[in-house]
C-alpha cells in the first residue's frame, strides 16, 4: 500500500488519504514477460536510426551507417620496405660470391616522402630507404646488408645474390585497393577501424544517431545526489543509473531530474521529453494505490498509448510500456533493483536496435544453488546471484537483497530464473545463470558471514598483495553454514554461546577451525546531548531507561551477539521498544540517530559513525571460521598473514576495535 506522503491535519483527511492508498488501482492486466515483450515490440520501430558524419576522433563505439568504400589505394604507391637499393632484377641474374655483380649508382637518394626523379636504367641502381617509393624501371629492391659499396667515380655497388622481381617491394594497393568495400555498416568502430579510416584518409565517417533517451525519475522523496539528505528523503540513484545504462546500451541519455508526485508538472515534462527525445523512460510512481500517477499521465498523452501496464514478472510487476506517437515511453519501477533489471530486459534491446548495434548475447553458466530460494507463484521470479567456485563447480549464492536495494545488481555476478509455476527451487538444484558481467569473476579467496568494516580494510590489505576477494554478507549463521558445507575459506562470525559467555568456540565444526580476528566494544547509546542519560555511567543509564516508560529501546535481532547481550543485560524486563529488532548495528544507530528510539546497544566505532554518546559494556569477538582443507592455499595464507602484519593491524585500530593476540596463528 503506498500512502500519500503530503502532511494530513484533520482526521477526515488522514482516512481519506489511507482509503485512497487502499483502493489500489488495479492494473490492466498482468501479462508473461514474454507476452509483454510481444505487444510492446509490434508497436515500435527497431531499425536503426539515420545516419550523421561524426569526426574520427567522436567515432569509437559507434556504428557505422554506411559501408565505407576505399577513396584511394594504400600504400599509395609501389613502396620499398627496407633499406637498400631499387634494382632491375633482370640485372642480378646469376650473382653469386665467386661471380658479383656490378651496378653503377644513380645520381640520387630516395628518402621517405620523396618523389624520384631518375629512372633505373639496365646496369644501374639507386639509393632508397624504407618507404620510399620505386623508381621507374625497378622490379626489386636488394638489402643495403646484401651489397658491397665500390668507391669508384661514379659509386657502384656489388651483389652476391640474386634478386627476384617483386622483392621487398609493397605494390600500391596491395593494402588497401581503390574502390574495394573496407568497411560494412553495422560495423561497431573500434580503434583498429579508426586507423583504417584514417590511413583512406577519411576524417569523418557516417554513423548511426545515437537514440536520445530522456530519464526522469518521480518521487516526492527524492533528492538529487550532492545535496544534503532530509528526514524520510532518499537520494535519485536511478536517474544516474539509467543515464549510464543507456550510455552503455548505445544511446544518448538526456537527463530530466527528478520530480515529485504532482500530476501538473510531470505531465508537462513528460510532453517536453516526447517534444525532444526518441525514447522516454520514467523511474517511480509506478506501484498500486495513491503514487500510482506516472500510468495515468501516460494514458493521456495521447495514442497508440498504454500496451502493458503489468508484467508477470519479479522484480517489475508494475512495469508500464507505452508508445506515444512513433515514441517509446517506458515506466520503470522505482525500486532501484526493479527499475535496471526491467530497463535490461525491454528498454536496452530497443536502444541497442535504434543505435544500429546487435542484441547483447547472454552467456549462461551452471551452477549449483546449495540453499532452498522461495519464489511466489504466478510470477516468473529472477534471483541475483554470486557465483564463487567450488570443488565440483560453480555455486550460486542468493544475493539476498531485495529488489529495493541499489548494490542487489551491482554486487551480483549474474541471475537465475524460477519458473513462474514453481513455489521454490530447492536447495542443491542446478541452475542456468545470467551473467550480467563480461565474465564469471572467479576470486582468491571467498568470505562468507557477517560484514565488518575492519573487514574491509583486511581485504583492501589482501588487495595490496595481489589478492581479490569476495565477500558475501549472509550473517553469522550463514557463514557457519556455508563453512561447514565447504563453500567458502573463511567464515567471519562473532555469537556467544549462551551458555559459557564464550564468543564462537561453540561454533568450530568438524573441519574448521577458529581464527581469531578483532574485539569490537559494544556498548549503551544514545544521542549526544540527551539529558536523560549525561554523565552516567553504562548501568546508570540503563537502570534511568528502564525507569522511564517514556523511553524507547531499540532491540537487535534473536541470533545475533549483541540480543544476548542485550537480554543478558535487561534481565528478563521487556522495555518499550523491545519489539524492534533490526539486523545490523547500523540500523540501530540509524533509529536512535532520527529519533525513532531513544537507546540500543551497538558497537563503538557504528556510534561513533552516527555521531551518537556511547558507554561501554562488553566486547565482541569478531573472529573466523575458516576451512582447515583450504589452509594452505596462498590466498588463506596471505588472510592469515594480513591478519598479523602491523600496518594492518593499526588501521583496525583506529577504527576503534581491538585486533587479537596473532600469536596461536
Ligand atoms: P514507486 O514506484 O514510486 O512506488 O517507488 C517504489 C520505491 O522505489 C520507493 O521506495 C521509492 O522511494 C523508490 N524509488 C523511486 N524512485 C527512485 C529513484 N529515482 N531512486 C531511488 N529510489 C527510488
Ligand atoms: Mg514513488
Amino acid at each position: 500500500m503506498a500512502v500519500d506522503p503530503k502532511p494530513k491535519n484533520s482526521g477526515a483527511a488522514i482516512l481519506e488519504a489511507v482509503r485512497r492508498a487502499a483502493r489500489q488501482e488495479q492494473f490492466l492486466e498482468v501479462v508473461s514477460a514474454a507476452e509483454a515483450r510481444r505487444r510492446f515490440e509490434v508497436c515500435i520501430d527497431r531499425s536503426p536510426l539515420g545516419g550523421e558524419s561524426q569526426p574520427l576522433a567522436a567515432a569509437l563505439a559507434r556504428v557505422l551507417a554506411a559501408d565505407v568504400i576505399a577513396p584511394v589505394d594504400a600504400p599509395p604507391f609501389d613502396r620499398s620496405n627496407v633499406d637498400g637499393f631499387a634494382v632491375r632484377a633482370a640485372d642480378t641474374v646469376g650473382a653469386s660470391d665467386g661471380a658479383p655483380k656490378r651496378l653503377s649508382l644513380n645520381p640520387e637518394v630516395i628518402a621517405c616522402g620523396v618523389a624520384p626523379i631518375v629512372e633505373v636504367a639496365p646496369g644501374t641502381a639507386t639509393a632508397i630507404a624504407t618507404g620510399g617509393v620505386v623508381p621507374r624501371g625497378a622490379d626489386a629492391v636488394v638489402m643495403i646488408e646484401h651489397t658491397e659499396l665500390i668507391d669508384d667515380d661514379p659509386p657502384a655497388i656489388e651483389l652476391r645474390r640474386t634478386a627476384a622481381s617483386g622483392q621487398f617491394i609493397s605494390y600500391a594497393g596491395s593494402d588497401i585497393a581503390r574502390g574495394e568495400t573496407l568497411l560494412r555498416r553495422g560495423t561497431q568502430i573500434g580503434s583498429r577501424e579508426i586507423g583504417t579510416l584514417a590511413a583512406c584518409g577519411l576524417a569523418a565517417v557516417d554513423v548511426v544517431r545515437r537514440p536520445r533517451v530522456a530519464v526522469l525519475s518521480t518521487g516526492d522523496e527524492l533528492i538529487e545526489p550532492g545535496r544534503p539528505l532530509r528526514p524520510g528523503g532518499v537520494y535519485d540513484s536511478n536517474g544516474a543509473i539509467l543515464a549510464a545504462a543507456i550510455v552503455e546500451a548505445g544511446g544518448e541519455p538526456v537527463p530530466f531530474g527528478a520530480f515529485p508526485d504532482e500530476e501538473v508538472a510531470l505531465e508537462s515534462a513528460m510532453r517536453g521529453a516526447l517534444d525532444c527525445c526518441d525514447i522516454v523512460v520514467l523511474s517511480g510512481g509506478t506501484s498500486k494505490g495513491a503514487g500510482d500517477l506516472s500510468h495515468r499521465i501516460v494514458s493521456r498523452l495521447g495514442p497508440p498509448g498504454i500496451v502493458v501496464h503489468g508484467v508477470a514478472l519479479k522484480p517489475g510487476k508494475p512495469l508500464c510500456l507505452a508508445v506515444i506517437g512513433d515514441k517509446p515511453l517506458i515506466v520503470l519501477p522505482g525500486f532501484p533493483t526493479s527499475a535496471i533489471f526491467t530497463f535490461h530486459a525491454f528498454v536496452a534491446p530497443v536502444i541497442r536496435a535504434r543505435a544500429g548495434l546487435p542484441p547483447e548475447a547472454a552467456k549462461t553458466v551452471t551452477a549449483r544453488v546449495p540453499v532452498r530460494i522461495a519464489s511466489e507463484l504466478g510470477r516468473e521470479e529472477f534471483v541475483l546471484v554470486s557465483l564463487v567456485a567450488g570443488s565440483d563447480g560453480l555455486i550460486a549464492f542468493p544475493t539476498g537483497k531485495g529488489s529495493g536495494a541499489v548494490t542487489a545488481f551491482s554486487q551480483a555476478d549474474g541471475f537465475l530464473a524460477i519458473d513462474a509455476l514453481a513455489a521454490a527451487l530447492d536447495a542443491d538444484s542446478s541452475a542456468a545463470v545470467t551473467l550480467i558481467g563480461e565474465t564469471e569473476r572467479a576470486p582468491d579467496l571467498v568470505i562468507m558471514g557477517s560484514h565488518d568494516i575492519a573487514l574491509d580494510v583486511v581485504v583492501g590489505s589482501l588487495a595490496e598483495r595481489g589478492f581479490s576477494a569476495r565477500t558475501i554478507a549472509v550473517g553469522s549463521m550463514g557463514g557457519v553454514a556455508a563453512a561447514s558445507r565447504g563453500e567458502c575459506d573463511l567464515a567471519p562470525v562473532h555469537l556467544v554461546d549462551p551458555a559459557t559467555g564464550v564468543y564462537n568456540k561453540h561454533l568450530v565444526g568438524p573441519g574448521l577451525a577458529l581464527v581469531p580476528g578483532w574485539r569490537r566494544m559494544q556498548g549503551f547509546v544514545f544521542r549526544d546531548g540527551d539529558a536523560r542519560f549525561a554523565g552516567m555511567t553504562a548501568d546508570a543509564a540503563l537502570k534511568a531507561a528502564l525507569a522511564d516508560s517514556a523511553i524507547l529501546m531499540v532491540n537487535r535481532n534473536v541470533g545475533s551477539g549483541t540480543r544476548v547481550l542485550i537480554d543478558g543485560l535487561l534481565r528478563g524486563a521487556r522495555p518499550a521498544g523491545y519489539a524492534n529488532q533490526p539486523r545490523s548495528h547500523n540500523a540501530v544507530a540509524a533509529a536512535i540517530a532520527q529519533g525513532r528510539a531513544d537507546w540500543g546497544i551497538a558497537i563503538a566505532p557504528v556510534a561513533k559513525l552516527y555521531g551518537l554518546a556511547f558507554l561501554a559494556v562488553a566486547p565482541e569477538h569478531y573472529d573466523f571460521l575458516l576451512r582447515e582443507a583450504r589452509r594452505e592455499r596462498p590466498a588463506v595464507q596471505a588472510f592469515l598473514d594480513v591478519l598479523r602484519d602491523e600496518a594492518t593491524r593499526g588501521r583496525i585500530r583506529a577504527l576503534g576495535m581491538e585486533p587479537a593476540d596473532q600469536s596461536s596463528i
